[in-house]
């Protein structure tokens, strides 16, 4: 009786990841939260693919 469910609030199957704070912009390549705010202009990557891309272009070759 005391049970209080929000219908859409948590109506989210993957909200585990998220944290409070601003809105951070999704990757672009996997879709993982950024460090970017999402006023970010133009392309963000999250932590691991801004990596993987500083390597691949540390390895043009
Ligand atoms: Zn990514």
């Amino acid at each position: 009786m005391d049970e209080k469910r929000g219908d859409a609030a948590y109506g989210g199957t993957t909200a585990d990841a998220v944290e409070a704070g601003p809105p951070f912009a999704g990757c672009v390549l996997c879709g993982e939260p950024t460090e970017y705010p999402e006023s970010t202009k133009g392309i963000t990557l999250c932590p691991v693919c801004e990596w993987r891309e500083a390597e691949r272009t540390a390895c043009s070759g």
